[in-house]
């Protein structure tokens, strides 16, 4: 496979053919507003949207440190999907029936996001085609059906088991043994997506201001180098950049997600794929894979890292570039997948922050005494959950500036919660690394395995992060 030419770091391939937004200008000396939105990604923007629509007369600012979509928003795998992070947590701290509302409203969002793309004209390579998740080793195979019986359990009575040759005939993937596909899942490309959205934001008369990075946020206050924002209520939306943020180092890990992006595929090759469905994919390995069939006939693949950011790195434009050592992994686990794939060029690789709290549970809030909102810790589900974050904070605002009561979102478990923070260096660096090599060991040790059981390494991590 060629990688000689691959593009490495740099704004994402979803931008290379547009080009990113021209820029809005920055702020320009103190100000006021009703609501100030820290961060232009999905969870800002759509935040905004959805409170604008919502109070037309409010009036809402919006500060970018770069540019809308800079962020994970605008360099993601495209993945629209029904994942949650934190769900069988919520589950344990407020019972099954409530998280069963909370999964209930991730579904429902996914039919959200594609309904707000049609309703505002965005074209976004949208295809509804669900989401497939395979097993290609038997333990694998193992936590598939358990993982199926435990979504059904959570209400998904639409999803779908599949054996071996029902799974080639969707997606030949080379060893694929099984699969369980969901139709809450969607293609989509990232950045027409966020660029889009921030259009329609300001469409609706919010004001956004880009290159304008907020050096502290207090109670009523966004404090920029140009200036500050005065406003009631301040919403924090900066998901992997939030550990850069006075006071918040330890709130959320800012952990890598890198992505390459093959050479458009002959219609020769797709043939030996099949892939019809353009079903967006994932595995059931300890580090998942996530991949999507572009518009434009490429394949986009990606993995979370196991190296995190801190200091001045969160948010340095050089940070983007993906390690020599991770593309290789990237191509290898591409060729494993689909070995027809193997002379193909990557043309693309880049990398990007997700925000990751210590118990692994996303999490919106609004602090009444405070006006302080914030929204994130999503991990590798962002896209979807980002869509409900924002209307929950719409109806959180709602709620606290008395113009509406309690709905259906604000009662969600994971409203409010709160997770402990990161353990300080050495210590978290220390059992980040341990806690990803057993993950990455484990996997290794399925792979060549003939047990149906999860490999102890695992069993031992899961413990360790709670995922168990
Ligand atoms: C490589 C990669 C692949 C992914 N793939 C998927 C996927 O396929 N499916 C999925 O569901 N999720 C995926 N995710 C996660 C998903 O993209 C994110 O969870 C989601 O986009 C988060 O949106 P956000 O608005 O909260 O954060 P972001 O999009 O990161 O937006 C935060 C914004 O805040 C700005 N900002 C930061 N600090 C400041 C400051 N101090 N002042 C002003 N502005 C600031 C940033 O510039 C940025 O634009 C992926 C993430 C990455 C990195």
């Amino acid at each position: 496979m060629n990688t000689v030419s691959t593009v490495n770091g740099g704004i994402p391939f979803w931008y290379a053919h547009g080009g990113t937004p021209v820029p809005r200008e920055p702020l320009a000396g103190d100000t006021s507003a009703d609501v100030c939105v820290v961060g232009g990604g999905y969870t800002g923007l759509w935040t905004a949207y959805y409170l604008k629509r919502a109070v037309p007369f409010l009036d809402i600012t919006v500060l970018e440190a770069a540019f809308c979509g800079h962020g994970a928003s605008g360099r993601n795998g495209g993945r629209l999907h029904n994942g949650f992070a934190g769900r069988g947590r919520y589950a344990r701290l407020h019972g099954h029936d409530a998280a069963v509302r909370l999964q209930q409203a991730v579904n429902a969002t996914v039919a959200e996001v594609v309904r707000f793309a049609a309703d505002e004209k965005i074209d976004a390579d949208i295809h509804h085609g669900g989401t497939l998740e395979v097993a290609r080793n038997p333990a694998q195979l193992a936590r598939l059906r358990d993982h199926h019986s435990v979504e059904i359990a959570f209400g998904e009575n639409d999803r779908v088991m599949r054996g071996a040759r029902e799974t080639a005939e969707r997606v030949r993937i080379a060893g694929a043994v099984g699969s369980t596909w969901t139709p809450h899942g969607a293609r989509l490309h990232p950045a027409k997506l966020v660029t889009g959205l921030a259009d329609a934001v300001e469409a609706l008369g919010v004001t956004i201001h880009e290159s304008t990075p907020v050096t502290e946020i207090r109670p009523k206050h966004a404090v920029t180098p140009y200036g500050t924002v005065r406003a009631p209520y301040v919403l924090r939306c900066t998901e992997g950049y939030t550990a850069a943020l006075k006071g918040h180092g330890r709130t959320w890990l800012p952990m890598d997600s890198s992505v390459i992006v093959t050479e458009p595929l002959p219609s020769s090759l797709w043939d030996t794929l099949g892939w019809q469905g353009r079903e967006t994919l994932g595995d059931l390995a300890h580090s998942p894979v996530y991949a999507q069939r572009t518009a434009d006939g490429r394949i986009v693949l990606g993995r979370r890292d196991a190296s995190y950011r801190h200091g001045p790195a969160v948010g340095a434009d050089t940070a983007t570039r993906t390690p020599p050592a991770t593309v290789d992994a990237l191509r290898d686990l591409l060729v494993r997948l689909f070995p027809t794939t193997a002379g193909t060029r990557i043309d693309h690789t880049w990398s990007g922050l997700v925000g990751v709290p210590r118990d692994r549970c996303a999490t919106v809030a609004l602090d009444r005494s405070t006006g302080l909102g914030w929204a994130g810790g999503y991990a590798d589900c962002g896209v979807a959950t980002a869509n409900l974050a924002a209307r929950t904070l719409r109806d959180l605002i709602q709620q606290d500036s008395g113009q509406a009561g309690p709905t259906e979102l604000t009662t969600l478990p994971w409203v409010g919660h709160t997770s402990r923070r990161w353990e300080p260096e050495p210590l978290r660096r220390l059992g980040v690394h341990t806690v990803r090599a057993a993950y990455r060991a484990a996997d290794r040790r399925e792979a060549a395995a003939v047990s149906a059981e999860t490999d102890r390494l695992a069993t031992w991590a899961d413990r360790l992060t709670g995922r168990a």
